[in-house]
């Protein structure tokens, strides 16, 4: 290809001024770093993955050295001055006039991209990479031993180097937005602000009927001997009930359950497993392979840009919640998978009735931990945690004065004191890596599923004869033409729109909560 003859010459620090460039041939010499790029992070990915799933504890000063010479390397890439010249050189050509064409879309990405990497000072860039790590470590001991003191001095500076951070990315209204914008782009505090506010009201009122409705579910029938290898051939049979290809995929046991893309055609999955309980893992199993199905819907032939990738945080959790929760926690699932779960744990299983078991999964009430919370209570977990961030960056709350505030809150919020910060404000890792601007993304996930979701309902017809039946396909179909394929050639806040031809609203949210739990609830 003759584009890579030209990167050489490229790489010499030609002091040179250009010569005027083919806005086709530099188009065609962005596609191809982009890929390579792409080709070369996925090396960091199989690292990654296998860091986390089945190297050896010996193995871990290597890897992390393997690790940082790949960030470095890649980093050296998307900073390269070249890519500065060819955008600039197709910017102002045609082949960006059609907006949601693939070279506009492309190019829109990689601006943001080199702008993003190239505005932060590198110096800002290993201060928050070593005090990301000093201060992952120090949460373990503090939450550890419950002593947020011994991790507050660090949390000063994770704070004050977002907040860095957020000035060098730049903003206009808000610090917050430059942080925000990182995860979900396009986003700003104001609109999320907007869309939190009335959702947090009606959760609150769902959430005292429930509460006072006086009707509990039984969760104790949930609990048993399972053993862990029926548990893991259970987890496959419902990811590849709902269409995650084992053929470009795989399941494998971590501490902390993710999803891993290597490139097409490989996309990883990991679970733990609990002798006592079967239903950790397969939710999360669940919720892993909803995002596995997203990137295995992506479209192939557009590896390595933009166009071929996902969107967002919040985007890419729309689909793991929405396989998760309003799939797989759902009446009509339980119909077709409850018999084989029977089949699978006869003596745990085998005389429970669907209508106890799908009350005990969808059971919803008020707790400390975020993780643990039910679909409906979670979202005021994510509430607290974003009004708190806001105000720890926009400087009105002081690192010190986090643990009364985060227990003031949850107290407004759900009604409960915490006994301890380890179970407060040091229960989540985010913080600690200084990735605020984080927690949003979640709730918007939940949100986006919910109005996929009726959205899909509308256009597909009965979607619960279909799940009853065990046919996922139908659905799965309707994600891949309209979420999956189009990879990023929307924005967020356009995507939802294309598909649901409204704007992002806590209402179908609202409405699949009520219609779920007044029902179990009575209220
Ligand atoms: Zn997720």
């Amino acid at each position: 290809m003759p584009a890579k003859r030209k990167t050489r010459k490229a790489a010499k620090p030609a002091a040179t001024k250009p010569r005027a460039l083919d806005p086709r041939k530099a188009y065609a010499e962005l596609l191809e770093r982009s890929r390579r790029r792409a080709v070369f992070g996925s090396m960091g990915s199989v690292l990654g993955w296998d860091q986390r799933t089945y190297m050896p504890k010996r193995g871990a000063k290597h890897r992390g050295e393997q690790l940082s010479l790949l960030a470095g390397m890649s980093h050296e890439m998307a900073t390269d001055p070249r890519i500065g010249e060819l955008l600039a050189c197709v910017e102002s050509s045609g082949l960006v006039k059609a907006r949601h064409s693939d070279a506009a879309v492309n190019v829109r990405e990689w601006r943001r991209g080199y702008d993003h990497a190239t505005k932060l000072p590198r110096k800002l860039v290993e201060a928050l990479s070593r005090t990301g790590s000093e201060g992952y470590n120090l949460w373990v001991e503090a939450r550890k031993s419950d002593d947020f003191k011994a991790f507050r001095p660090v949390l000063e500076k994770l704070v004050a180097l977002a907040r860095e951070k957020a000035d060098a990315l730049g903003w206009k209204e808000r610090r917050y937005d430059a942080l925000l914008d990182q995860y979900e782009p396009g986003a700003t505090t104001k609109q999320v602000q907007r869309l939190f506010a009335p959702l947090e009201k009606e959760l609150a009122a769902l959430i005292a009927k429930i509460v006072s409705s006086g009707k509990r579910a039984d969760p104790s029938i949930l609990e048993n001997v399972y053993p862990v290898p029926a548990q893991e051939a259970l987890c496959i049979e419902a990811a590849r009930a709902i269409g995650f290809d084992f053929d470009a995929g795989r399941l494998d046991v971590t501490t902390h359950p993710f999803c891993s893309t290597m490139g097409p055609g490989d996309v990883r999955l990991t679970t733990r497993y609990d002798p006592a309980s079967v239903w950790g893992a397969l939710f999360g199993t669940l919720h892993e392979a909803g995002h596995g199905l997203y990137n295995q819907g992506l479209d192939p032939k557009h590896y390595g840009t933009p166009r071929g990738g996902s969107i967002s945080l919040g985007i890419h959790e729309s689909q793991s919640r929405m396989w998760e929760n309003m799939v797989g926690r759902s009446r009509a699932f339980w119909q077709f998978f409850l018999p084989l779960a029977r089949k699978t744990f006869p003596a745990a299983l085998g005389g429970k009735d669907l209508d106890a078991v799908y009350f005990a999964v969808n059971e919803s009430k008020p707790s400390l931990i975020r993780v643990e919370a039910d679909e409906a209570t979670y979202n005021l977990h994510i509430v607290l945690r974003f009004r708190l961030e806001i105000e720890l960056i926009e400087g009105r709350l002081k690192a010190a004065d986090l643990p009364g505030a985060w227990s003031e809150t949850l107290q407004k919020l759900l009604g409960l004191k915490p006994p301890s910060n380890r179970e407060g404000c040091l229960q989540d890792v985010h913080w600690s890596g200084a990735a605020f601007g984080y927690f949003p993304t979640y709730c918007m996930g939940n949100l986006y599923a919910a109005q996929f979701c009726e959205q899909a309902r509308a256009d597909l017809g009965n979607l619960d004869a279909q799940f009853a039946k065990g046919e996922f396909k139908p659905l799965l179909g309707w994600l891949r033409k309209k979420i999956h394929k189009p990879g990023k050639t929307y924005r967020p806040a356009e995507l939802c729109e294309v598909v649901t031809g409204k704007k992002l609203s806590h209402q179908p949210l609202m409405r699949y909560l009520k219609g779920k739990l007044a029902p179990l609830y009575g209220s």
